[in-house]
């Protein structure tokens, strides 16, 4: 049986480079996947799969109005997996779709995204992936500050720490830093 799988990190994780290996690990076994992104992150363009390292590759763009259900059940040949990036983006609407895709379709879904915002708050599509999701796994990585592990994303705007506001705000002048509890707290950013 399929399962939806959500694997979760704060920034630099490496969600977007586990997605690029796992498309690779597939396709070499000649077994096709399709990708998809959410069509809100326009960091370089949109509809791409970008890593830090960099390596990128094309992925489908989900807008709020996406037949991402169709869009799998129609692709020739049968994809063996459907991955997905920047799920935290993603409506209830669409979770669902992934959800349909895996009950019905019998096609594993594997959706990667941040779990909470810079104010601690959980993203709508994570709080559904989290729902929904049949294996939730956290992607680890460090705090930029100490030795901690990494769970909340600080938010910075000319060298301050920023705890309120929208929640989405891409392409600003802010900057985020992957950071555990206390770091994000009390941030020990160099004095302007
Ligand atoms: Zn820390």
């Amino acid at each position: 049986m399929a399962q939806l799988f959500f694997k979760y990190g704060s920034m630099n994780s490496g969600k977007s480079i586990e997605i690029l290996k796992v498309a690779h690990n597939y396709e070499e076994q000649n077994k096709p996947v399709l990708l998809f992104t959410s069509a809100i992150d326009d960091r370089d363009a949109i509809g791409y799969v970008s890593s830090r390292i960099g390596l990128r590759r094309e992925a489908i763009p989900i807008f709020e109005d996406t037949d991402i259900y169709s869009i799998v059940k129609n692709h020739e040949p049968k994809p063996y997996c459907v991955l997905v990036d920047e799920c935290q983006f993603l409506s209830k609407g669409s979770i669902l779709q992934l959800v349909k895709i895996v009950d019905e379709l019998n096609v594993p879904v594997m959706g990667f995204g941040l779990k909470n915002d810079f104010r601690n708050e959980l993203f709508e599509g994570s709080r559904w992936m989290l729902i929904y999701a049949d294996k939730i796994e956290e992607m680890k990585t460090i705090c930029w500050f100490c030795e901690r592990k990494a769970t909340m994303n600080l938010r910075v705007i000319d060298g301050k720490p920023v705890y309120t506001g929208e929640q989405i705000l891409i392409g600003g002048n802010d900057t985020y830093f992957p950071v555990c509890r206390k770091c994000h707290a009390n941030p020990p950013l160099p004095q302007p």
